[in-house]
C-alpha cells in the first residue's frame, strides 16, 4: 500500500467521497475507532449520508477492505467533543480510522449477542477489562486481516505525515467513548510504527487483563493457568505467526502460548 495525493493506494483499496468532512488540514495524529455497526458497507453509507454529520477518512472492513472517504489533509468529522494534550477538537489534528466491529458484547445465557441483538460466534469473543472501566466484559474480535492492515496503516501514515502519536477514541474522550476497546492491540500497534529502541529483546508484557496463556498456539488449547493480568511480564521463548510461547516472570514455573495480539515488548 501506498499514499498518492492524500489517498491510499491498493488493491484492496476503494474510493468513495463523503459530504461529512471540513478544511485542508496537516494531520499530527492517528485515532483508531471501532464502528459498533451491523457491516461495513452500512457503516461506510451511513458516513456517506449528510444526516450522519459524521465520517472518517478510512473504513476497514472484516475481510481487510479498506474503503476512503476524504482524503488525509481534508478534516473528517470522527473524534466529536475531544482533548489531548492541550488540544480540543481533535478532528482538526487527526486522520481517522474505523475497524468494522460490533464493539462491546452482552452474554446471554451461552450466547453473546451485539447492541444490535446479533449473534456472535464465541471464537469471536474476546474476554477483557476496558483500560477506562472496572469490570471484565466481552467484546468483539477483531481480524487477523483488520490488525495487520492497521499495522500498515499506521506505519504508513506515521512516516508519510511525520504523525506525533497513535490514540483509541477511548483516549481523547474517556467517558463519553469506549472504542477501539481493549480487543484492539493499540499498545503493538504504536510500537511497530515507532519502532523498538532493541529488536532483539525477549521481556515482553502483557497488554490486556486476562490473557488467556494455553497448552498450544490455538484456542483449541486448554488453559495451563488462569489468565495472566494486565502488565505481567513474560520471556519469549518461542513464536509462530500469531501465538508464541513464553515463560511467565515470578515465582511460579508457568509456560505456555499466548496470543501474539496480547503481548508487547518491553
Ligand atoms: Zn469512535
Amino acid at each position: 500500500m501506498k499514499i498518492d495525493d492524500h489517498l491510499l493506494v491498493a488493491d484492496y483499496v476503494s474510493q468513495r467521497q463523503t459530504p461529512n468532512k471540513g478544511n485542508s488540514f496537516d494531520p499530527k495524529y492517528l485515532i483508531f475507532h471501532f464502528t459498533a455497526g451491523r457491516g461495513c458497507q452500512s457503516s461506510v453509507d451511513w458516513l456517506c449520508s449528510p444526516q450522519a454529520k459524521a465520517s472518517a477518512h478510512l473504513v476497514v472492513g472484516r475481510d481487510g477492505s479498506i474503503t476512503q472517504l476524504a482524503p488525509f489533509n481534508i478534516v473528517a468529522w470522527h473524534a466529536g467533543k475531544s482533548c489531548w494534550n492541550g488540544l480540543t477538537g481533535m478532528n482538526q489534528y487527526s486522520v481517522g480510522i474505523e475497524m468494522d466491529n460490533a464493539g462491546k458484547l452482552t452474554k446471554v445465557g451461552s450466547k453473546y449477542r451485539t447492541w444490535f441483538q446479533a449473534e456472535i460466534a464465541e471464537d469471536d469473543v474476546i474476554q477483557a477489562k476496558h483500560k477506562n472501566e472496572s469490570d471484565m466484559g466481552f467484546w468483539h474480535a477483531y481480524t487477523d486481516i483488520q490488525i495487520q492492515r492497521a499495522n500498515d496503516l499506521a506505519s504508513l501514515l506515521v512516516e508519510t505525515y511525520q504523525l506525533k502519536d497513535i490514540l483509541g477514541h477511548e483516549d481523547i474522550a474517556p467517558g463519553r467513548k469506549n472504542d477501539p476497546g481493549p480487543a484492539f492491540p493499540l499498545t503493538n500497534i504504536h510500537s511497530g510504527a515507532f519502532g523498538r529502541s532493541d529488536d532483539t529483546d525477549d521481556d515482553y508484557k502483557v497488554t490486556v487483563e486476562g490473557l488467556n496463556i494455553r497448552k498450544g498456539p490455538g484456542v483449541e488449547f486448554d488453559p495451563v493457568a488462569p489468565p495472566l493480568s494486565l502488565g505481567t511480564e513474560i520471556l519469549l521463548l518461542e513464536t509462530k505467526d500469531r501465538w508464541s510461547k513464553v515463560d511467565v516472570k515470578g515465582p511460579n514455573d508457568i509456560e505456555g502460548w499466548v496470543s501474539n495480539k496480547f503481548i508487547t515488548s518491553i
